[in-house]
């Protein structure tokens, strides 16, 4: 058994940015010397999250709408009184959705359904530059 960890450094757009990273994970894997094992897929920071959903325009507009619907981008809260970085429902969003994914995989390839993209959700009200960990833990 093994751990591997390596990192992605991808810039983002801000806010309502969903980065589809399926294929830098599965680069990274294929790359490595693991057959079977699981990766941990980790954003650094607390204004972005890992989540997953069939990436086409369609549901990348509607997953954009159901986040503004269940943290209102234009409501004031309490964190924003904080720090006056006016971010409080990015941090919200990231705390909902949550930082990390664990994926497994076999004969080097993810185990992940045809429609099934793993995504970086940009929360932010401003670009960033994101590190993701991925940390595989196989043979
Ligand atoms: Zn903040």
């Amino acid at each position: 058994m093994r751990i591997i960890t390596k990192q992605l450094d991808i810039k983002t757009r801000g806010t309502g940015d969903l980065i589809n990273i399926t294929e830098m994970i599965q680069e990274v894997l294929a790359k490595s010397s693991l057959n079977e094992g699981s990766v941990n897929v980790f954003v650094v920071g607390s204004t972005a999250a890992i989540t997953s959903f069939e990436y086409e325009s369609g549901l990348i507009s509607d997953v954009k709408e159901l986040y503004e619907k269940i943290v209102p981008s234009d409501k004031t809260y309490a964190h924003d009184a904080t720090w006056g970085d006016a971010n409080g429902f990015s941090h919200l969003r990231a705390a909902l959705q949550g930082p990390s994914m664990v994926i497994p995989f076999s004969d080097r390839r993810l185990i992940l359904g045809t429609w099934q993209q793993i995504v970086l959700a940009e929360f932010d009200t401003r670009p960033r530059q994101r590190k993701i960990i991925l940390q595989f833990i196989g043979e």
